[in-house]
């Protein structure tokens, strides 16, 4: 069985890219039957988006944990995964805490 390198157009923005033949032989070594329907960028561009938050926030990709402020009681988010036993704050109260010493 002979793999050659296809053509194929990019269904995000119509591009043609190649899918080689060695990504062709991945591609079945993984046991994909499907062709891949973006090309190589907007493959990317899917895969970072996914791992944030949507598209906002271009530049933070830290992942954030929901919790509920110690202080307060707001719905909060902590950069950090949030620990029982220990207090969690927002960031208002996280500074006024830091703040007081
Ligand atoms: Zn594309
Ligand atoms: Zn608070």
């Amino acid at each position: 069985m002979s793999v050659e390198d296809k053509s194929l157009q990019c269904s995000d923005c119509g591009t043609t890219f190649t899918f080689s033949a060695e990504e062709q032989e991945f591609f079945q070594s993984k046991g994909y039957t499907n062709e891949p329907k973006r090309c190589p960028s907007c493959r990317q561009v899917r895969k970072s988006e996914r791992s944030g938050n949507g598209t906002y926030s271009y530049g933070s990709r830290r992942q954030m944990f929901p919790t509920i402020c110690a202080e307060c009681g707001k719905d909060t988010e902590v950069p950090f995964e949030p620990r029982s036993g220990r207090p969690v704050y927002c960031s208002d109260c996280y500074r006024k805490v830091k703040g007081s010493r």
